[in-house]
């Protein structure tokens, strides 16, 4: 049976790290590193994640600070905060929660972030410092995918990574940082021909297509390193419950894969450790005081 990858403890113990250097940080700079949350409307499961966002900053010793806005909020309302969180020195990362509502352009409001307080990666800028090998901000869910990758294989060099999904959150990113890596990189997507072929090569396979359980056991090379990033919530058997699945087939992976994260408790937990270790980096880099890593 393939090793659990536990992303739930290594990303405690990562909070942990962060909590200590973030007292360091306020001591050196006099004031707390800061995360501002911008939700617009009241998606319920967006509402989740900002309250778990806020809880787990200020349990790093962080200041977290809360815009929550109207779901008819104007493009110009949007804007004119961003505007205002760029230039406030007690905000060092600005997150504004996805999915925006429908009449707001998800491009246009995220370019609009100072790149330099963008913690989530997503301005152009922090995609092109990231394709390019500069310091920058990378995206929080696929840079936890490499921290559990590290931990596990150590140098990731000369691996065969096939990753599946090609978002602009997930996907794409996932691929630059193996590449950076010197993983040699297959990126799959809905148009690959025959995927568990693709698959059947991979030392390292991260799944990130949004589809239950759609990776089987006997795609994989045996002793394959597996990444389930898909969360999908499915009808459970007891009537009228839900459980989560990622988007492996765990039953059948674990018994081929070398390792694997399972869902929950892989790689979700991570996504909000490294939004605050990012956070933590541009309080660093905004207040010129020296990180030690
Ligand atoms: P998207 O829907 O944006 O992208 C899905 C990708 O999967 C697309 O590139 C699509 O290809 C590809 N795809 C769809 N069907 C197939 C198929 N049959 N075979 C091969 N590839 C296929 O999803 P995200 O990247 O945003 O998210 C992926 C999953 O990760 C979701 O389950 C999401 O909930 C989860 N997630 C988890 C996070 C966490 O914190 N753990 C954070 C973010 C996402 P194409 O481009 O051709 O359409």
């Amino acid at each position: 049976m393939a090793e659990v990858i536990d992303g739930k403890a290594f990303a405690e113990g990562l909070r942990e790290r962060i909590a200590v250097a973030s007292t360091a940080f306020t001591a050196a700079a006099g004031r707390p590193a800061g995360l501002a949350v911008v939700l617009v409307g009241e998606d319920p499961a967006s509402q989740v994640y900002v309250r778990n966002k806020g809880k787990q900053t200020v349990a790093c010793g962080m200041a977290s600070f809360e815009h929550k806005l109207p779901a008819d909020t104007t493009e110009a309302d949007l804007l004119a905060l961003i505007a205002q969180l760029n230039t406030d020195p007690a905000v060092d990362g600005i997150l504004v929660q996805l999915p925006l509502p429908a009449h707001l352009n998800e491009q246009t409001v995220i370019a609009a972030i100072n790149p330099d307080k963008d913690v989530d990666g997503f301005h152009v800028v922090n995609v092109g410092r990231l394709a390019t090998g500069m310091p920058g901000f990378v995206p929080c869910t696929p840079l936890g995918c490499v921290m559990l990758l590290r931990d596990r294989l150590g140098s990731l060099a000369g691996m065969e990574a096939v990753v599946i999904g090609r978002s602009n959150i997930v996907g794409k990113p996932m691929a630059q940082l193996l590449l950076a890596e010197s993983c040699t990189v297959t990126v799959a997507h809905s148009r690959t021909h025959d995927l568990p072929a693709v698959v059947s090569r991979a030392d390292i396979v991260v799944a990130a297509v949004g589809r239950p359980e759609m990776v089987k056991g006997a795609w994989l090379k045996p002793g394959a390193t597996v990444i389930d990033v898909g969360i999908n919530r499915v009808p459970a058997a007891e009537p009228g419950k839900t459980r989560l699945v990622g988007d492996v087939d765990y039953a059948s992976a674990s018994t081929v894969a070398g390792a694997i994260t399972p869902v929950p408790g892989g790689v979700g937990p991570m996504t909000i450790a490294v939004l605050l270790r990012n956070t933590l980096v541009a309080a660093h880099r905004n207040a010129g005081v020296v990180l030690d890593e």
